[in-house]
């Protein structure tokens, strides 16, 4: 399948969750994961109408940027960032939806950039992975509401790998309940992105209430 005919069906796929899930496919953004692809295929994705593209690995974005590859779709960072590299990709990125930790907070606003961001919420208290602990979450979202650069736009989040089918559900139903708690109690309902669903399990991410798949 091309890239093109790819975007396609993904998109069809996610239309077809929205509307099971009484919900509107265009509320629902399509980042796509574009990592080890080069810029032309990333050229290729944007030609074909992905919303964004996200990178995981900063020396690849930068290399990426530097050959214009992004040029015509919003970039996302979406990996682990390490703090000796958040100077690489604040002010670069349109957002950052892995900050995972109080210190890249910090660090983030230090910088004097506004910077929209997504909390990664480690929702499987998994020891390897980053992210905020659940039970962390509201303190987190409360400390970023108090920094002038730190945008917070919404939730991110990479559920253990599933088992079976419909694996991530309770993950997903999780950190859904998370979003909407936050974002009623803390901001107003103005947060607009929950980050959630990858290549397999995307259409249920959509039907728990994200409205942004990688
Ligand atoms: C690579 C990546 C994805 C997409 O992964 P697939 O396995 O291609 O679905 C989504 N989110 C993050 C954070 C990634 O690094």
């Amino acid at each position: 399948m091309s890239i093109r005919e790819n975007i396609q069906q993904v998109r069809e796929n996610i239309a077809a969750a929205a509307l099971s899930a009484g919900r509107r496919p265009e509320d629902i953004t399509l980042v796509g994961a574009s990592k080890m692809n080069d810029a032309a295929a990333c050229r290729e994705a944007i030609a074909a109408g992905i919303d964004a593209l996200g990178e995981n690995r900063v020396q690849e974005m930068t290399q990426k940027l530097a050959e214009n590859a992004y040029d015509g779709a919003p970039l996302h960072f979406i990996g682990h960032l390490q703090r000796n590299k958040v100077k690489q990709v604040v002010g670069k990125v349109a957002l950052i939806e892995s900050v995972g930790s109080y210190e890249l907070l910090e660090d983030i606003e230090k910088l004097g950039i506004v910077q929209p961001i997504l909390l990664e919420v480690n929702v499987g208290g998994e020891e390897a992975k980053s992210g905020f602990a659940v039970s962390e979450v509201r303190a987190a979202a409360e400390r970023a509401k108090s920094l002038s650069h730190v945008v917070l736009r919404g939730l991110m989040t990479i559920p253990p790998v599933a088992e079976g089918e419909h694996g991530s559900v309770p993950y997903f139903e999780k950190v859904h309940a998370l979003y909407v708690d936050i974002n009623a109690s803390l901001y107003d309902n103005k947060l607009d992105i929950l980050s959630m669903g990858m290549s397999g399990d995307y259409e249920d991410a959509v039907r728990c209430g994200a409205t942004m798949v990688r």
